[in-house]
C-alpha cells in the first residue's frame, strides 16, 4: 500500500496538483480497487468522503487520465468506462463468471496480422473473454 506522501509525489511528478481528494482517489485506484468504474469510485467516496460530489470524482478521473496516471477503457459489450492504474501497455482477460478484469502481459500474446499495407497499426488492444480456473499449487 502506497502512503499518501508517495501518492502525492506521483501526482506532482505528473504535473497534477496534489489535493486531498485527488490523493485519496488515486490511492484508492492504485492500492485497493481493481479496474473500477466511476460509479464504484463514487460508492467508495460516499463511504469515505461523504462531501465529494460525482462531478469531483469525474473531474479527478479526467485529470488523472490526462496526466497519464490512469488509463480509461471502453470495452465492447461493457457499458461502462473502467479506470486502470496500470498505464503500461497490456491486454485484459474478462472472467465471464466473476466479472473480474485481469491484466495480461503482452509478452504472452502473439498477434499476426494480414491487414493490407494501408493500415498503420499503432497499438493492439485485446480483450479475452472466458472463465479462469483456480490454479492449484
Ligand atoms: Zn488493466
Amino acid at each position: 500500500m502506497l502512503d499518501a506522501k508517495t501518492i502525492a509525489a506521483k501526482l506532482e511528478e505528473a504535473g497534477v496538483q496534489a489535493t486531498a481528494q485527488r490523493i485519496a482517489i488515486y490511492q484508492y485506484i492504485v492500492c485497493e480497487a481493481d479496474h473500477p468504474t466511476a460509479e464504484e469510485i463514487k460508492d467508495w467516496a460516499d463511504q469515505n468522503f461523504p462531501k465529494m460530489s460525482l462531478a469531483t470524482v469525474y473531474n479527478t478521473l479526467n485529470i488523472l487520465v490526462a496526466a497519464g496516471l490512469l488509463k480509461d477503457y471502453r470495452f465492447p459489450n461493457m457499458s461502462k468506462v473502467i479506470y486502470d492504474s496500470n498505464v503500461v501497455h497490456h491486454h485484459h482477460f474478462l472472467d465471464d463468471e466473476t466479472g473480474q478484469l485481469i491484466d495480461i502481459d503482452p509478452d504472452v500474446v502473439e498477434v499476426t496480422s494480414k491487414l493490407k499495407k494501408e493500415f498503420h497499426i499503432s497499438q493492439i488492444q485485446i480483450l479475452f473473454r472466458g472463465t479462469r480456473q483456480t490454479v492449484r499449487k
